[in-house]
């Protein structure tokens, strides 16, 4: 049986203070919420602490949204995986597409943070995807398979998530239809030689879609931007109808 992962992304989003805030407003709707899922709340660095704390003893994991591959050196502005551990974290989403596009990431650095994520316990939850140009030039299948390939080198996959998120649909309201996300997830499963791990769709999942994509057979859970922002929506989305 392969594990059901919903996990919101905030991305850069939330203070401690309003991260506190959602949590009242969204803690009290898991009440009902069917122990077939793992809930996990991928935040800011800065609120990971106070999110450990405040979410202890609940089922919701916490996740950061990027992390380095050295353990400590001279490395400015970075943070490395013992240090999210120290603090309670998880999982991590490493090579997000807006790391891969604004910051630098590329299928090099992503593999070395996936291995360094593993080695410390944190679970990696791999964003993968095509740009629209791909899509529109018949590349979707390449682009994703190349990224897979090069970004697993040396990965445990028995110990990994993997979110597929069409960079087109993220934040775009654009949601990627649920059969065709079903057939490229079907896709990557086929490329993996260990079958069970989650893979997740990502881009525009909201309350109004989310029982639809669940209702895929490939697909294993959302990786949710916007909408996990609110505590009622993403409150629904977990709670999404089977
Ligand atoms: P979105 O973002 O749900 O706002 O489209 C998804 C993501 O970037 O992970």
């Amino acid at each position: 049986m392969r594990k059901v992962i919903i996990a919101g992304n905030w991305k850069m989003y939330k203070t401690q203070a309003e991260a506190l805030d959602f949590l009242r407003g969204f803690l009290d709707h898991l009440n009902e919420t069917p122990d077939d899922r793992e809930i996990v709340i991928c935040a800011p660095f800065t609120a990971l602490g106070t999110l450990s704390k405040n979410l202890h003893g609940s089922r919701v994991r916490v996740g950061a949204q990027n992390v380095h591959w050295e353990d400590a050196g001279a490395f400015t502005g970075e943070i490395s995986a013992p240090m999210l551990v120290e603090l309670g974290v998880r999982y991590v989403v490493v090579g997000h597409s807006e790391r891969r596009q604004y910051f630098g990431d590329t299928d090099v650095t992503v593999n070395l943070r996936l291995r360094a994520a593993q080695t410390h316990g944190l679970i990696p939850i791999l964003c993968v995807g095509e740009t629209k140009q791909q899509r529109d030039a018949n590349e979707t299948e390449a682009v994703i398979i190349g990224q897979l390939d090069k970004d697993l080198r040396g990965v445990d996959q028995e110990r990994l998530v993997i979110a597929y998120e069409p960079i087109w649909a993220i934040g775009t309201g654009d949601t990627c239809e649920s059969e065709e996300a079903n057939r490229i997830i079907g896709l990557i499963r086929s490329k993996l030689n260990y079958p069970d791990v989650p893979i997740q769709y990502g881009g525009s999942v909201k309350p109004g879609n989310i029982d639809e994509i669940m209702a895929q057979p490939e697909i294993d859970g959302a990786l949710v931007g916007g909408a996990s922002l609110i505590p009622n929506d993403f409150a629904r989305i977990v709670n999404y109808k089977t």
